[in-house]
């Protein structure tokens, strides 16, 4: 999906773009299996390219589903405090959110979330109303077809196997057995990257980023949802908690958690069922953990253990030295919401003023 705003991004400027996809089709890597959410932008580090291009991709986003019809909902978000020794978290991050520009949140207390949620037990809480939801399959469709329309070209079933320097500033790529040629290359292969980068010739080690491969799983919820928004712990070492999210069919499921793999593994292991009760009791109180069952999981790129940690990295040749080679490293959550505002700035702050 970052690679295809981006390819968007560049073809609206005149660009020859051709995407190299080796799957059947785009987006059944991380962007298939996420929560599906609209982020605000409000748990960031200060300057980090997370909270600079979370906020601006919320506005980017909600812009591009209105005009390319693409489903989506501004459901809005409570994050609660479940424990009046959480509320001084609750007031850190709305403090944080403001510093980061993000002025839609107000603070409630225990009665106004109850009135807003009775299913939700809480002390306190901060709501997010320019948090939301949308269909993902249909935002990749919509990229497909505006790209497609602006005269790019996706080649499905082509894994990339090395990239190498054709002298005079050009590069080629290795694909499906071809090799092509190009001024410019983006490696956006998400989960495989890394992978890209090291069959990189003229790359230097330093240049790519140890990846941290923490897995997600999800609970559905079966039967009608308890709650009309979405409802978030306050966040957790590693992630946001395991929340509650609604897709856009009403249904509800839980997570995601984090767990450190050292492989992309899809399975759900129905013993976290347990796990999941523990903290879901928590804002929950009237959970059937009847209910609950194992759903999916995604994988998340990162590029340290911790979420704190994890920026998404854009290296471009000013880095490491290889002209018209740029590397996307760690975009993990909330690569989703921020994919057009990361396009954007890529493709004008570092590839088209070359
Ligand atoms: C559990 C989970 C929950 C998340 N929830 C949210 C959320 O609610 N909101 C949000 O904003 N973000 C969320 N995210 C983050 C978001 O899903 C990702 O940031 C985003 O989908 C990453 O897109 P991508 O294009 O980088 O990766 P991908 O979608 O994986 O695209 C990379 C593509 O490269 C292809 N590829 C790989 N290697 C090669 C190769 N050698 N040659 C050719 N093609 C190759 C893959 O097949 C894939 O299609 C979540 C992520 C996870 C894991």
């Amino acid at each position: 999906m970052i690679g295809l705003s981006l390819a968007v991004k560049l073809a609206s400027a005149g660009i020859e773009v051709v995407v190299l996809e080796q799957a059947a089709r785009a987006g059944t890597g991380i962007s298939a299996r996420n929560s599906g959410v609209i982020h605000a932008g409000i748990y960031y580090p200060e300057g980090s390219l997370k909270s600079r291009l979370c906020a601006k991709g919320n506005a980017l986003l909600y812009a591009f589903c209105r005009e390319y019809a693409v489903p989506f909902r501004r459901i809005g978000k409570w994050v609660v405090a479940t424990r009046s020794e959480e509320t001084p978290a609750l007031r850190a991050i709305e403090a944080h959110a403001k510093k980061a520009g993000v002025t839609s949140l107000s603070f409630h207390d225990g009665a106004a979330v109850r009135a807003a949620e009775p299913a939700v037990q809480a002390v306190a809480g901060l709501w997010s109303p320019t948090t939301g939801i949308l269909d993902v399959a249909a935002y990749i469709s919509a990229l497909e077809a505006r790209f497609s329309d602006l005269g790019g070209v996706l080649v499905s079933h082509t894994a990339v196997t090395a990239v190498g320097q054709a002298g005079a500033g050009d590069l080629w790529v290795e694909a499906g057995g071809m090799r092509l040629g190009a001024t410019i290359v983006v490696n956006a292969a998400g989960l495989g990257a890394q992978a890209v980068a090291r069959a990189t010739e003229g790359l230097a080690s330093r240049f790519i980023p140890e990846l941290h491969l923490s897995k997600g799983s999800y609970f559905s919820y079966r039967g009608r949802s308890p709650f009309r928004h979405l409802i978030y712990p306050v966040p957790e070492p590693g992630g946001l908690g395991v929340h509650a999210t609604i897709d856009l069919a009403g249904d509800l499921r839980f997570g995601p958690d984090v767990e450190a793999v050292s492989e992309p593994d899809y399975r759900v292991d129905q013993s976290k069922s347990e796990i999941f009760a523990e903290q879901i009791l928590r804002y929950y109180p009237g959970l059937d953990r009847q209910r609950l069952s194992p759903d999916f999981a995604g994988v998340r790129p990162r590029l340290a253990p911790s979420n704190d940690l994890s920026d998404f990295a854009v290296s471009g040749p000013t880095a490491h030295g290889v002209d018209g080679l740029y590397n996307l490293f760690g975009c993990d959550s909330p690569g989703l919401t921020s994919s057009l505002a990361l396009a954007e700035w890529l493709a004008s702050a570092m590839i088209l003023p070359k």
